[in-house]
């Protein structure tokens, strides 16, 4: 993703009502900032915020954290906020290297990985999202029958996730090198930007739903 440092993009994020500010405090006790019992789905490395702001608006029953490293991206989720007030959807801005201090063993039912950046040098391999490294992370804060989605148009990158999986002790449920041509994965699918743009261009979009 281009980043462009928006001027004042800290100091509307740090005043942002929408925005978790010190999340490792929630660390265990999610629920009790929705004030209900649902479940918790989380979205990593949410870019401006489309698929789970639709999300959320689709699935009132479910809990949305989205998480974003750069302050000038989750800007744009926030001002989507601002627009169309969701009550089951915040935000945290943070490294997803940190998310086992954010988020107790088993807290989270759900997570999202929406065209993760590829990360394209093989020493960088450990910062991609689907890494073992990553799938260790997720495997401590996921419970136990919980799921992980990722889409992406990057088939080196879509290649790498799944061969990841067996030494990171997870497995795949389904798999599909095209996603926008299976009418039963693209029930209730919402488009990322990413996917949105990449689509238009005519890139096949794949996807995996793995478990462990
Ligand atoms: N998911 C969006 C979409 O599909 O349109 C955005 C995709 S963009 C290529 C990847 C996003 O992941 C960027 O906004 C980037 O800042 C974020 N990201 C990458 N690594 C991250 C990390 N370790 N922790 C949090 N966010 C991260």
């Amino acid at each position: 993703m281009r980043l462009r440092n928006i001027t004042g993009s800290r100091e509307n994020i740090a005043e942002s009502q929408y925005v978790v500010h010190e999340p490792a405090q929630m660390k265990g006790n999610w629920k009790a900032l929705f004030e209900n019992d649902h479940p918790i789905h989380i979205e990593i490395g949410m870019g401006k915020g489309q698929f789970i702001h639709g999300m959320a608006k689709a699935h009132p029953e479910i809990n949305y954290v989205g998480i974003e490293k750069y302050s000038s991206v989750l800007l744009r989720a926030i001002q989507k906020m601002e627009v169309e007030e969701l009550p089951n959807l915040c935000f945290i801005r943070m490294d997803a290297e940190e998310i086992t201090d954010v988020f107790a063993e088993g807290e989270v039912d759900q997570i999202y990985l929406n065209f993760s950046d590829p990360w394209p040098k093989d020493r960088h391999a450990k910062r991609r999202l689907p890494s073992r490294q990553f799938l260790a992370r997720y495997d401590q804060i996921l419970k136990k029958d919980g799921k992980l989605e990722f889409k992406t148009d990057n088939r080196g990158l879509f290649d790498f996730a799944v061969e990841e999986l067996e030494p990171a002790g997870w497995r795949a449920d389904v798999i599909t090198y095209d996603l926008h041509s299976d009418a039963e994965l693209m029930v209730g699918n919402i488009m990322t930007e990413y996917e949105e743009k990449f689509s238009s261009q005519g890139n096949p979009i794949y996807k995996y739903i793995i478990c462990r």
